[in-house]
């Protein structure tokens, strides 16, 4: 049924949540008609300019943020090759905000740019110059690798390459008060296995008492510390549980693994569970991850193609193989929907790969693939540290690389990685990007910064 003009008002005035609903969604539908009722929810209460933006983003990906702000204003004189259709209807949008503010007066614009920059991170820089720029808040962690042990050894992993066995007892107590001097807030033991780290009971219970939280990845089959077993601490918030493909092919491994995730749901802690794409994946492995998660009563799987390690000697997805994988990839998102489990992209992906309705659902649906977190907190916020004491920006990216000492702070090495992720995730990873409109709008970074470090990585292609 189609509405009229005033019937859409008076709905968007109503007190009844589902009727401004309906209203709302036949504004953004229709948006260039309805644009002034769009603008002008953001001038009425929180509850109402909550309910608009969620619609808003849902229809439009590139209200969301992005990795950067400084980016080129999007200025229309650019001739897009590729998602077209998202520049057009974008550039239709802000000629009607940059309209509608035009036509208020001071304060009342103020106020509606304001709302508008709380509510869509992705039009901050076009807001910009007309209001402050909140700083927002930063959440500090560190992955170590504790530990190149393991006993899987998966092909596309990066543990054959970490120089040593493991972190001594001594140089990790080192570690840790260097950490809580720096206000870390969370710390991710990494591997290898990080289970298999000789001294993880230990290291679980000095993150609790420097009052710290912890979360890793883990393959989890093999025995679990006892401090997790017994359910004797919380301070691991949660678990990405690895599926590896070994799983499948050993009883004795699986039957440790379903015992351990029993055991880590009973004791309360949160599990996403990740798969990794890279070639001897097959259907019936699929199958077996959404049949583990069902049963175990886990809601969220990340899903990645495997990534190059430093020298490029595992086995990983190339650029140009990702294209054949797609129908891979729909068939695990096609299934995550059957069983209502949440699919995410673990690690960035050019989004031109994809068909363009995939890549704008990916967008819609948040799923994580276009950008990583890399870049927040000025390039600190995945902060690693390797098994021969070097920092690093993240486990992707072993340059630039700063020896661990006891006096250096945050912002020593804050100075150092920020400038070196911001020019990697700038860097157009195909020719192609310079005339894309994600790119422009940094809602693509391309891919996982391992493929854009150098060309040390036999086959990794960076321009198209
Ligand atoms: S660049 Fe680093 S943080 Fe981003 S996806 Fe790659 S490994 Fe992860
Ligand atoms: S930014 Fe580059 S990699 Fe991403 S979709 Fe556009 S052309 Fe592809």
């Amino acid at each position: 049924m189609t509405m009229t003009r005033d019937e859409i008002k008076t709905l968007l005035d109503s007190q009844e949540i589902e009727f401004r609903r309906v209203a709302i969604d036949a504004v953004v539908m229709s948006f260039p008609i309805y644009a002034d009722l769009f603008f002008s929810a953001f001038q009425k209460d929180d509850a109402f300019a909550v309910q608009m933006a969620d619609a808003a983003r849902q229809w439009m990906p590139v209200l969301r943020d992005g990795y950067d702000e400084s980016v080129i204003p999007f200025d229309g004189s650019v001739q897009y090759t590729s998602f077209g259709t998202m520049a057009a209807s974008y550039s239709v949008f802000l000629q009607e905000m940059h309209n509608y503010l035009a036509g208020l007066d001071k304060p009342t614009a103020q106020k509606t740019i304001n709302t508008l920059w709380h509510h869509f991170p992705g039009l901050r820089i076009d807001l910009k110059g007309k209001t402050v720029n909140p700083k927002p808040e930063e959440h500090r962690q560190l992955m170590v690798f504790v530990t190149g042990n393991c006993n899987l050894h998966c092909p596309y992993c990066f543990s054959k390459e970490l120089k040593r066995a493991s972190i001594s007892k001594t140089d990790m107590t080192r570690v840790l008060s260097w950490a809580q001097r720096q206000h870390v807030q969370s710390l991710l033991p990494c591997g290898g296995e990080p289970l298999l780290y000789e001294n993880m009971d230990w290291l679980i219970r000095e993150v609790e008492q420097r009052g710290m939280k912890m979360y890793f990845a883990t393959n989890l089959s093999v025995p679990l510390p006892q401090i997790i077993m017994n359910g004797d601490t919380d301070c691991i918030e949660q678990l990405h549980v690895h599926l590896t493909n070994e799983l499948f092919h050993n009883e004795r491994l699986m039957s440790t693994f379903l015992n351990n995730l029993r055991l880590c749901r009973e004791n309360g802690i949160d599990i996403i569970l990740r798969g990794n794409i890279f070639g001897d994946d097959t259907e019936e492995h699929y199958n077996e991850w959404f049949r583990i998660a069902k049963a175990h009563g886990i809601n969220a799987l990340n899903v990645a193609f495997t990534i190059p390690s430093h020298t490029g000697s595992n086995s990983f997805v190339h650029i140009e193989a990702i294209q054949a994988m797609i129908p891979r990839l729909k068939r695990i998102l096609e299934q995550g929907r059957e069983d209502n489990i949440r699919v995410s992209l673990a690690k960035p992906l050019p989004l031109c790969v994809f068909p363009e309705d995939l890549a704008t659902d990916i967008l819609l649906h948040d799923m994580n693939a276009a950008f990583c977190n890399v870049y927040e907190d000025e390039g600190m916020h995945n902060l690693s540290l390797s098994t021969d004491l070097r920092f690093s920006p993240c486990l992707g990216v072993d340059e630039p690389s700063v020896p661990f000492a006891d006096d250096l702070n945050w912002e020593n090495l804050r100075s150092i990685f920020g400038p070196a992720v911001h020019e990697m995730q700038s860097r157009p990873l195909l020719d192609r990007c310079s005339n894309c409109f994600l790119y422009d709008r940094r809602l693509c970074q391309g891919s996982c910064l391992s493929y854009k470090q150098d060309s040390r990585k036999g086959g990794v292609r960076c321009a198209d």
